[in-house]
């Protein structure tokens, strides 16, 4: 595919925030001149309250023919009702890499300064597969399945994405100790793969030591592949180093589908307020933009972004400033427009 070519992708607009930094996001990438094509599809509680459907069937075909789509988040009601879409669109297409890149921009306040960690999380399987029982009413189990595919290919992914951006490190995190079968079919099959890439540096680590050394010294790590679960809990402490969940985008890639998407989730006490930080979700258009050799576009509005999210006036309220959403996309599409 060709960079000025016109491209249709699929939009899904999803619950809470989502409405507001959906249209955001297709602002600033139209302002872009990437010539994509939107093909708006709605899925989420909202839609499920109206249509008694979480992911209705116009979703699925869109998703099928474009096989590239930005999605909004959804809610996902804990305890009972109905499964995440998120969970459902992974499996069904098997969207099993799901890759979040934890990179510094801006000039606000954050932890760490200059950050830039790529997570890998395995995104089919774990406790995630959704195999739970009830054995009576006072015990509930949750069944964690980890498999030699799986973890393979994740891992294998991993390892290219550092061998093509020469990264130094590659750091497997699991809880091998404890969960020996499970987490350690998942180390084992890390260190056969690290034996492949030689000029990677290869490191394991435990996933409480893990949680602590985030904290305490980032900079140690690079390319970092885990497990379902314990990649969703690190990537939101990878988030809060460099400020926070409004900034953090995600992929999750299969062998012919994409769903790009923020790493947050329909943040329903500030929906609907004008207030949400579309950063997250721009980010993942930069993605997507990427993935579809837009190059150029993604990285101007990467570059846009950075001007931004450098001057004050500009913080959404999660970054401790006053600017609105619409505020925030105004000023960002007036720096893409200058660099067009
Ligand atoms: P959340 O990410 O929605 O919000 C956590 C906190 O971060 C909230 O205080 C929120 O206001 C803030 N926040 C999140 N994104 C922000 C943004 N862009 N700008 C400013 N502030 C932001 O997590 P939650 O409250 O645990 O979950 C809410 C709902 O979202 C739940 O139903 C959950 O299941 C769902 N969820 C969906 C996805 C997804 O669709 N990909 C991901 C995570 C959670």
């Amino acid at each position: 595919k060709k960079r000025g070519e016109i491209m249709k992708v699929t939009m899904i607009t999803g619950d809470g925030i989502g409405k507001e930094i959906s249209q955001s996001v297709m602002d600033i990438i139209d302002a872009s001149g990437a010539n994509l094509t939107w093909d708006i599809v709605h899925a989420g509680e909202a839609v499920y309250e109206e249509t008694g459907s979480l992911i209705p069937d116009k979703v699925f075909t869109s998703l099928e023919q474009n096989k590239v789509a930005l999605k909004a988040p959804m809610t996902t009601p804990i305890g009972k009702g109905f499964h995440s879409v998120n969970v459902a669109l992974r499996k069904k297409y098997d969207l099993y890499a799901n890759i979040r890149p934890i990179q510094s921009i801006g000039t606000m306040e954050t932890l760490f300064k200059q950050l830039d960690l790529v997570l890998f999380r395995e995104n089919t399987e774990d406790l995630y597969a959704g195999m739970e029982e009830k054995v009576t009413d006072d015990e509930m189990r949750s069944i964690k399945i980890i498999t030699r595919d799986a973890s393979e290919r994740i891992i294998r992914r991993a390892f290219e994405y550092a061998q093509e951006n020469h990264r130094s490190s590659v750091t497997v995190v699991t809880k091998a100790n404890i969960m020996k079968l499970s987490d350690g079919l998942f180390l084992d099959i890390a260190r056969e793969i690290a034996n492949e890439f030689p000029t990677i540096e290869f490191k394991e680590i435990l996933v409480d030591n893990m949680a602590m050394q985030l904290v305490i010294d980032p900079y140690q790590f690079d390319v970092v592949v885990t497990e379902n679960l314990y990649g969703d809990i690190l990537s939101d402490e990878m988030a809060g180093l460099i400020g926070g969940l409004g900034l953090v985008p995600g992929a999750n890639v299969g062998d012919d589908m994409a769903i790009f998407e923020a790493v947050h989730g329909s943040a329903p006490d500030i929906a609907g307020k004008n207030l949400a930080n579309p950063t997250a979700i721009i980010l993942g258009g930069c993605m997507m933009l990427d993935y579809l050799g837009k190059t150029k576009e993604s990285h101007n509005i990467r570059y846009a972004l950075d001007i931004v999210l450098s001057q004050p006036e500009n913080f959404t309220h999660d970054l401790k400033g006053t600017a609105s959403t619409s505020q925030f996309t105004q000023a960002v599409i007036k720096q893409v427009q200058q660099l067009n």
